[in-house]
């Protein structure tokens, strides 16, 4: 199914124009192969309470081993994969990977545990994500509870058919909705009363220069008091300092992701900062 995703590409290019012709046409072609040899991995990052660093849950992040290059950044391959249709066969082998980590570990011993996994906008409008979902929450015995999908705000954009069925019907499943890079898109915002999200994730530029940058305070908390008046929660990307901890702690954000707590590690680094994590949890109990 990979192998024939996307077969015909470059017919029209819309986002990475700062790229030429070839070296997409090289990195597509270089991404399908990696697809269909099993060379992508997915690796982990960590999402806590930023009051106590209890943890609660995790982000799947994909990554690209390349032989030359290095890793390549998603920036850089999503948009090439999104413009020539990778994208479907990316996302459906993320969310498979996604899957079996997660009854690998909860097989290991490992409790409550929950996964957040990226999906293009796009695929909501040229795949059946909803059955996808259901199909790989049954083959690996996972509660549909423990599975956010995270979409941008693009993804709202489009309220006709496909997109907004599919959204309903995963949150019918128990599915949980993000909205990924909250605050940077142009959409406006009363999806949010109309569409099942449960949770909103306040983009890392935000965060960056927020102790020193009024205008990035006065935006981080303004999104978040919209998060907050609508009962969903908030999480805030990209924490990497202390001083930005505490003022997202007092601007009312509950939640957390950054380099501070956890940088994205690959499945046998995350098993056992998992481990560690739930010693300490058992611990606290006792
Ligand atoms: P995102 O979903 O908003 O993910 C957050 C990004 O912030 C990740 O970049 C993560 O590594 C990075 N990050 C985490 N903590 C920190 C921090 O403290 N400081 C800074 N500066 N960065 C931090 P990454 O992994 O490079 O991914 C970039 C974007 O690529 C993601 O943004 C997401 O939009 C997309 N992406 C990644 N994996 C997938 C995937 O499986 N499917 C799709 N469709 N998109 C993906
Ligand atoms: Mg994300
Ligand atoms: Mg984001
Ligand atoms: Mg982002």
């Amino acid at each position: 199914e990979a192998k024939q995703a996307g077969r015909n590409c470059s017919r029209y290019f819309l986002a990475s124009m700062n790229q030429s012709l070839d070296e997409r046409l090289t990195l597509e072609s270089e991404l399908r192969q990696a697809l269909n040899t099993g060379r992508l991995e997915l690796h982990f990052q960590p999402k806590l309470a930023l009051a106590d660093r209890r943890m609660l849950g995790m982000e799947a992040l994909l990554r690209w081993p390349h032989p030359t290059r290095g890793w390549v950044p998603p920036d850089r391959f999503i948009p090439v994969a999104e413009e020539c249709g990778l994208i479907n066969a990316l996302d459906a082998w993320v969310l498979e990977a996604a899957c079996r980590q997660l009854r690998d570990w909860q097989a290991e011993g490992l409790q409550g545990l929950n996964v957040s996994v990226n999906v293009s906008a796009l695929r909501f409008v040229q795949d059946d994500v909803a059955a996808h979902v259901q199909q790989q929450l049954q083959r690996n015995g996972l509660q549909a509870s423990q599975l956010t999908l995270e979409v941008t705000e693009r993804l709202m954009l489009d309220e006709s058919g496909r997109p907004r069925e599919q959204l309903q019907a995963l949150d019918a499943m128990g599915v949980r909705l993000s909205v990924d890079d909250f605050g940077t898109g142009y959409s406006s915002l009363s999806y949010l009363k109309r569409l099942p999200v449960s949770e909103v994730k306040l983009d890392k530029s935000f965060v960056h220069d927020l102790d020193t940058d009024p205008d990035d305070r006065a935006l981080a908390s303004a999104v978040i008091s919209i998060g907050q008046a609508l009962d969903l929660s908030v999480v805030a990307e990209g924490v990497e300092t202390e001083a930005q901890r505490e003022t997202l702690l007092r601007l009312g954000c509950q939640i957390g992701q950054g380099w501070l707590f956890g940088r994205p590690m690959d499945p046998a680094a995350m098993s056992a900062w998992l481990w560690q994590q739930q010693g300490a949890t058992t611990a606290r109990q006792a």
